[in-house]
């Protein structure tokens, strides 16, 4: 079913205590009967102590920022979905340009990744972006396109149910730049369209497609009110517990 969503995504930051007080200060704050989802994703250390901290909020949820793609072994380093799920994450995110441009992470696999993920029964926030030269060639639909086709469309429908789409311009993240919400919206619409194509209006309909991309209180109920943003994957300003409540109760 389409939701309102707000993600924080904490990338390397927050040690043990940082995060354990920042999770404290957003519980202090957070509006209890908020009909929003709120998603937590630290660091993969922090994911059984903040989930349990978070499990009598029926609102608020837990993620990784990744998983493995494969599923146990002699894999030095690596998480697997197994052991994510076991701490009791809702979500892993996938796909985060960080990952792609700084790991080396591809489409196809991505696609193995949320086979991983959906086979523990993980939810996935895919994320998907141009940077600013596709997108000033005109080439970042196409981009959009065969991000979301080459690591997802394989899915069957009941499967693909389980997918949050992350529209996260390169450009914006971690810029202060934010796309207009006019460049938002239209991208999030030819979103909803190819899965309309895929999948057809029903499963369409019901997919939260979230903007991130330096969303920020100032800006964030000007994005959250386009028709196709069902709310936002937050970077920096999830650091800050007022700032990421703000956030959330801008819809
Ligand atoms: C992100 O990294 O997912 C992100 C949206 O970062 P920021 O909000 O800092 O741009």
């Amino acid at each position: 079913m389409r939701k309102n969503i707000v993600a924080a995504n904490w990338k390397m930051n927050l040690d043990r205590v940082e995060g354990i007080t920042l999770v404290e200060d957003i519980l202090g704050k957070i509006s209890l009967d908020s009909k929003t989802e709120v998603v937590l994703a630290p660091s993969f250390i922090h994911l059984y102590k903040l989930g349990k901290m978070c499990d009598d909020r029926r609102n608020i949820f837990i993620a990784s920022q990744d998983c493995s793609a494969s599923n146990k072994g002699a894999f030095t380093g690596e998480v697997s979905a197994e052991m994510i799920a076991s701490c009791a994450a809702k979500y892993v995110i996938l796909g985060h340009s960080e990952r792609r441009t700084n790991f080396s992470e591809t489409n196809e696999l991505l696609k193995l990744k949320v086979g991983q993920a959906l086979a523990n029964n993980l939810e996935v926030v895919f994320c998907c972006g141009e940077s600013l030269e596709q997108r000033h060639s005109g080439a970042h639909f196409e981009w959009l396109n065969s991000q979301i086709s080459d690591s997802l469309f394989h899915l069957l429908a009941e499967d693909f149910s389980k997918i949050v789409i992350a529209y996260e311009p390169i450009w914006a993240i971690g810029t202060g730049v934010t796309a207009s919400s006019d460049q938002a919206q239209e991208a999030h619409n030819f979103i909803r369209d190819i899965v309309r194509k895929r999948y057809g209006g029903n499963v369409a309909n019901d997919t939260s497609i979230l903007y991130g991309g330096s969303c920020n209180p100032v800006n964030s109920a000007e994005l959250f009110s386009q028709p196709d943003i069902d709310g936002g994957l937050i970077g920096g300003a999830s650091l800050n517990a007022d700032d990421f409540v703000a956030i959330t109760d801008s819809f």
